[in-house]
């Protein structure tokens, strides 16, 4: 029978960010998939966890999956672990956990710690509908496409960047953003951990000498809509475009109705629990 690969998330910074869960399951693990074992090491360290590691990352992600999906057909149980936070995420992982369900292998989830979940929900920025765009491109023409992407959207856009080039990209957000609002989560769950509201420019004076990891939380853009293309939206949709207009309940209501030629009680039963 087959084993199980484990997704197991680390943490960012803090080393008490780690569920019983992921403990009890690096514990019995026949394997630890690491994406750099001296990284992991230290922490199994510290959980006094003692295991055979084998590499897995960027550039042999490839390779290493025959050895991993081999042993999982033999019956060990793998975990896998990034160097921070939820593997795949920004992180190796999907190539082996595409092959294995390919292959009918179960691959297991085990929650914990992604930096750009806790920066979104400490943001303030809305968190309803949002994009996750990872790291922007550096390709001229990719990046460009991307950043015409973030200009265009009304939803939360959530970036993030290593510090010796997030200031190239504030500069590039800069012309593109305008006066949405903009978060840069730094130093999740560490000591110097903070969340810095300040417009654009000051965060590019900035970004001369912060230091350490950024994620960074953008306000979505207002869509200018005409009024036939509303009544193609969703209800939900459609009450976020009056509600980025400052509107409040009532009026999002009486306009939703009108657009939609429907009475305001029936939309108001829509939205009575929301
Ligand atoms: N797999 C990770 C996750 O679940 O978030 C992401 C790994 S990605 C290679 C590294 C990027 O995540 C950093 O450049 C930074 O943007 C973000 N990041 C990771 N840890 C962070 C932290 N403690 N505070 C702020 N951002 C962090």
């Amino acid at each position: 029978m087959n084993g199980n690969l484990y997704v197991i998330a680390t943490p960012i910074g803090n080393l008490e960010d780690i569920t019983l869960r992921a403990i009890r399951i690096l514990k019995e693990a026949d394997l630890i998939a690491a994406e750099d074992t001296r990284h992991t090491l230290k922490l199994l360290n510290h959980l006094e966890i003692s295991k055979p590691l084998i590499s897995y990352h960027r550039h042999n992600e490839e390779t290493r999956q025959d050895i991993i999906i081999q042993k999982l057909e033999e019956g060990q149980n793998i975990a896998l672990v990034s160097d921070a936070g939820t593997p795949g995420i920004c992180d190796p992982g999907e190539v082996v956990i595409k092959t294995c369900i390919e292959k009918g292998i179960n691959v297991v989830p085990i929650p914990g710690p992604c930096a750009f979940v806790n920066a979104l929900i400490c943001s303030g920025i809305d968190t309803k509908e949002f994009n996750f765009l990872g790291f922007l491109p550096l390709n001229k023409n990719n990046r460009k496409q991307k950043l015409e992407e973030i200009k265009k959207s009304n939803k939360t856009i959530i970036l993030y960047e290593a510090p010796h080039k997030l200031k190239e990209t504030l500069k590039d957000l800069k012309d593109i953003i305008e006066n949405r609002k903009i978060v840069l989560a730094r130093e999740l769950t560490k000591i110097h951990e903070e969340f810095i509201r300040k417009d654009i420019d000051d965060l590019i004076t900035l970004s001369e000498t912060l230091k350490g990891e950024v994620v960074l939380i953008i306000e979505g853009g207002e869509i200018e809509q005409e009024e036939n293309d509303l009544i193609n939206l969703s209800l939900e949709e459609h009450y976020r475009y009056y509600e980025k207009m400052g509107l409040d309940k009532k009026e999002i209501i009486k306009k939703i109705a009108k657009d939609r030629n429907v009475s305001k009680n029936e939309i108001y039963m829509q939205f009575v629990n929301k």
